[in-house]
């Protein structure tokens, strides 16, 4: 699949079926600078560069990559798009410590057969919700615990849509990664207040109505014995 555009200046430029099989989805966002949210498992950021070119973009406008949270396919390209780029690595202050210091567990790189190189972090966001403006616009970032602690969703409201961006809302959530139920039973109700119309998710795809939103929230909700 080639990259494509979702709605207004917002597009999927990486994911499993778009770059490489271990990637999480990677989003990007033109705001007249490019905000890219997640970078992939590591293997594939020169394609995510390319792809922003392909799509008409200058890679030097990627000012901010947004970490979801701590996971090495959301984490792993990072590193290699700000050498590349100069974009500037934000992650919420929770889960920055085990991308500071390498850790194979947290960061779930031994799952993937790999290592993550100990990394500084530009930003580290420390509120449980922090608005970023960028241009005339402004990205919305919540800290919605559970999968890991400091897994942050995204928003931005575009031609009268609210698109949220929860890349692990459906876990798993597991005592190594530090996942925690009860944060993440609060996190997900917090999510279903923002009535979002479209959800862009981590592995599974994109959501594209108010419903198919609720559903796919909900349907993670009851697994988890929490409705
Ligand atoms: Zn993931
Ligand atoms: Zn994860």
């Amino acid at each position: 699949m080639k990259p494509y555009e979702i709605i207004r200046d917002i597009f999927i430029v990486g994911g499993p079926e778009i770059t490489d099989s271990r990637d999480g989805c990677v989003y990007l966002i033109n705001l007249g600078d490019l905000v890219l949210i997640d970078s992939g498992a590591g293997w594939s950021s020169d394609k995510i560069i390319d792809h922003i070119e392909e799509l008409g973009f200058e890679p030097q406008k990627l000012k901010m990559t947004l970490l979801t949270h701590c996971h090495i396919d959301h984490i792993g390209g990072a590193p290699g798009i700000k050498k590349k780029c100069g974009s500037k690595i934000y992650i919420h202050k929770l889960d920055a410590p085990p991308l500071e210091s390498g850790d194979p567990i947290l960061t779930a790189a031994s799952w993937y057969q790999t290592r993550f190189d100990p990394t500084p972090i530009d930003v580290k966001l420390n509120f449980p919700e922090q608005i970023l403006r960028i241009g005339k616009e402004k990205v919305v970032c919540l800290h919605t615990p559970g999968h890991t602690p400091g897994s942050m969703s995204i928003y931005i409201d575009r031609d009268g849509k609210r698109v949220l961006f929860g890349q692990d809302l459906h876990g798993p959530l597991l005592e190594e990664f530090g996942s925690n139920l009860n944060d993440w039973d609060r996190s997900t109700k917090k999510l279903l207040d923002l009535d979002a119309d479209i959800l862009c998710e981590g592995h599974f795809g994109i959501y594209k109505t108010k419903k198919g939103v609720v559903d796919y929230i909900m349907s993670y909700r009851r697994r988890y014995g929490v409705e």
